[in-house]
């Protein structure tokens, strides 16, 4: 299923500074699989578009994690 951030989420759309080698492979395995997984939509579930940091990769769960406990 395609996230819900897919239409206007920078990583999907390749315009984030640094693309990672993998990127074709995240998106398909979180932005058109579980976004659920996803570093970029956890914060964007839990504290709004706002607070996803322009460099944050869907990988990032431990930075993701982070971010949200410091609220
Ligand atoms: S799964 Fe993550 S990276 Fe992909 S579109 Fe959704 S928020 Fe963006």
């Amino acid at each position: 299923m395609d996230c819900e951030c897919l239409g206007g989420c920078p990583f999907f759309h390749d315009r984030m500074a640094n693309k990672p080698a993998l990127a074709n492979l995240m998106k398909k395995q979180y932005c058109q699989g579980d976004a659920t997984d996803c570093a970029r939509h956890r914060i964007f579930e839990t504290l709004g578009k706002d607070a996803v940091p322009s460099d944050l990769f869907p990988n990032q769960v431990e930075r993701a994690d982070q971010i949200i406990a410091a609220g």
